[in-house]
C-alpha cells in the first residue's frame, strides 16, 4: 500500500484506513461521548482513531519503547478488549508473542486470577500460565486499577513485565508507577 496523507474521514469515523509515517495528532480522531457507557463518565473513543489512522496509532506506541528495549522482551501483553487491538498490532509489527489479559470466565482453565477494584463494585481479571518478559499494553488509563491488576496478575502467571504502555493518560491520578516501573503514554488530557 502507497503512504497516504489524503485520506478522509477522522473524528466521523468515515474514511479510508492510511499508513502514516510522519506524526499525526493523534488526539484529534479521538472522540469525546459524554455519560457513557454511565451517567459521569467522559467516554474518550477511539474507534475512530483506529478506523483511520492505525498505522500511525501503533507507530506513535512502538516509539515509546527505544530499540534495546523491544530486543528484550518475547510478547506483548493486552488488556481486554481495546488493549488486544493495539498489543496485537504492535506484536505483528515486532515478531513478538501475544499474549491475553482477559475479563473472567473467557479463558479456558487453567488460568491464574486476580481482582480488582472498579469504580462501582469490583471486576477479575484472567490469564494463563506463561513465561517471558512482556510489555502491557492498554488503551486507557484511568484509576490505574485495571493496569495495576494485570501488572501482578502477570507476575502470578510467571512472565516478567518489562514495561508499560497506554494509548491515552487521562492523567486522573498523576504519574502511575508499577514496581518503580513508569508508565508511558502517547495522549495525555492534562
Ligand atoms: P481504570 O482501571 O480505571 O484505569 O480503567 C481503565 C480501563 O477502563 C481501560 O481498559 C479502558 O478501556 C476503560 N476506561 C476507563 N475510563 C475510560 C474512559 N474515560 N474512556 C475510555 N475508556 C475508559
Amino acid at each position: 500500500m502507497t503512504k497516504s496523507s489524503t485520506a478522509a474521514g477522522g473524528a466521523s469515523g468515515a474514511g479510508v484506513p492510511v499508513r502514516d509515517t510522519p506524526p499525526v495528532d493523534l488526539k484529534r480522531f479521538i472522540v469525546d461521548v459524554p455519560d457513557f457507557p454511565r451517567s459521569g463518565i467522559l467516554f474518550r473513543d477511539i474507534t475512530p482513531l483506529l478506523c483511520t489512522r492505525f498505522a500511525a496509532t501503533l507507530d506513535a506506541l512502538e516509539r515509546l519503547f527505544d530499540e534495546r528495549e523491544w530486543s528484550e522482551i518475547d510478547a506483548l501483553a493486552g488488556i481486554e478488549s481495546r488493549g488486544f487491538v493495539l498489543a496485537a498490532g504492535l506484536a505483528a509489527r515486532r515478531g513478538k508473542g501475544f499474549v491475553p489479559i482477559r475479563k473472567q470466565g473467557k479463558l479456558p482453565p487453567p488460568v491464574v486470577s486476580a481482582a480488582y477494584a472498579l469504580e462501582y463494585g469490583s471486576g477479575v481479571l484472567e490469564m494463563q500460565r506463561g513465561g517471558g518478559e512482556v510489555l502491557l499494553i492498554d488503551d486507557v488509563l484511568a484509576t490505574g486499577g485495571t493496569l495495576r491488576a494485570s501488572a501482578e496478575l502477570c507476575g502470578s502467571a510467571g512472565y516478567r513485565v518489562r514495561g508499560l504502555a497506554v494509548l491515552i493518560d487521562l492523567r486522573l491520578i498523576g504519574e502511575f508507577t508499577w514496581n518503580h516501573m513508569p508508565l508511558r503514554s502517547v495522549i495525555r488530557y492534562d
